[in-house]
């Protein structure tokens, strides 16, 4: 299988057909091997009937059903599980990202990246309520991750099967594949794609998501930063706070035992109590941390870091057989 489409669709009915005919436009005279798989997000319309009838015509076209609405990035999820092309290209049902753009994609998967995203530079959405949060957002995360996606908003991306295949996505985290990939080692780049407004049915998504995607962005920073060694955030803080505050304790003990000052009535005191109790706590967390973190890794077998490649030559040069 060259080439797995990954669609998430929650009460899409209008647009099932036209997506359907957009992308088989699209993709049939490429001449590769394709399957669609759309995740029918627990929708209440048709959608489901329609995907359904689509793929008794066409087998081409798989759908996964879920028991109740998990949102985009469950979708997105389980097309990544059930995926068998060695390209993964993800794009939404709403017809707002263009199935034209697909090509774009491909040739520059071509040429040797792992993930290319899309960047919708000419974005048809409400400017103050959609366009302009999304930005900051956008921006913001720029800053906290260090990698500079233009647009994290853009559902069509294309990504080299391994890439996707053992990525966990929670809560929003679609929008940082292109993070969590740069930091999974991946090679990736931007392509501009064509955007359009929407036609049919309604955005599923309101100003709230920009305080979600937010919330997430703390998650990323933190596993991007410290995922295998939580005791160097949490520990090295709490020798800061509590060294602090042992430091701050001496002093006030100094001065009642060599001054004969009463400590009652001093704030510090208070303080100095405060920053021991926090920088413990702080350093319980991290080891606490580290327990959680081997748990993780050692219950799933994963590896702490990814190959790209394995040199060998001891068996035999590939062409030599
Ligand atoms: N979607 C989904 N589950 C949800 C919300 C949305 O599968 O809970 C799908 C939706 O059908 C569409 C895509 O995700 O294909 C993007 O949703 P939408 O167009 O509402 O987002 P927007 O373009 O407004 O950001
Ligand atoms: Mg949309």
């Amino acid at each position: 299988m060259d080439l797995s489409i990954v669609v998430p669709v929650y009460n899409e009915e209008e647009n099932i057909q036209y997506l359907y005919d957009q992308l088989t436009n699209v993709l049939e005279p490429l001449g590769l091997e394709y399957e669609v798989l759309c995740a029918d997000d627990g929708s209440s319309d048709h959608s489901f009937e329609l995907l359904q009838e689509l793929a008794r015509r066409d087998h081409r076209i798989k759908v996964i059903r879920f028991r109740r609405n998990y949102g985009q990035t469950a979708g997105f999820s389980a097309g990544f599980d059930h995926a068998t092309g060695d390209i993964v290209i993800t794009i939404d049902a709403d017809l707002q990202n263009d199935p034209a753009s697909i090509p774009a994609l491909l040739d520059k998967m071509a040429e040797g990246y792992d993930v290319v995203s899309g960047w919708r530079t000419d974005r048809k959405d409400a400017l103050v309520s959609r366009k302009l949060p999304s930005r900051i957002a956008n921006w913001l995360i720029t800053q906290t991750t260090g990698v500079h996606v233009h647009d994290r908003g853009c559902s069509l991306r294309a990504h080299r099967l391994e890439i996707v295949r053992d990525m966990r996505l929670y809560g929003e985290m679609h929008r940082f594949i292109p993070d969590i990939a740069a930091w999974l080692g991946a090679r990736w780049t931007e392509v501009p794609v064509n955007h359009r407004p929407r036609r049919f049915g309604k955005s599923k998504y309101g100003i709230g998501r920009t305080f979600r995607v937010l919330l997430d962005l703390i998650t990323i920073r933190y596993l991007q930063g410290y995922m295998t060694r939580p005791i160097r955030i949490f520990g090295k803080w709490g020798v800061v706070l509590g060294g602090a505050g042992v430091l701050l304790g001496l002093w006030l003990t100094a001065q009642k035992l060599f001054m004969g000052q009463s400590l009652g009535n001093r704030p510090a005191l208070v303080l100095a109590v405060l920053l021991m109790v926090m920088g413990l706590q702080l350093i319980s967390i991290g080891l606490l941390g580290e327990m959680v973190m081997r748990t993780y890794y050692e219950t799933q077998g994963l590896k702490t870091y990814r190959v790209r490649e394995v040199v060998d030559f001891s068996r035999g040069t590939p062409d030599a057989g």
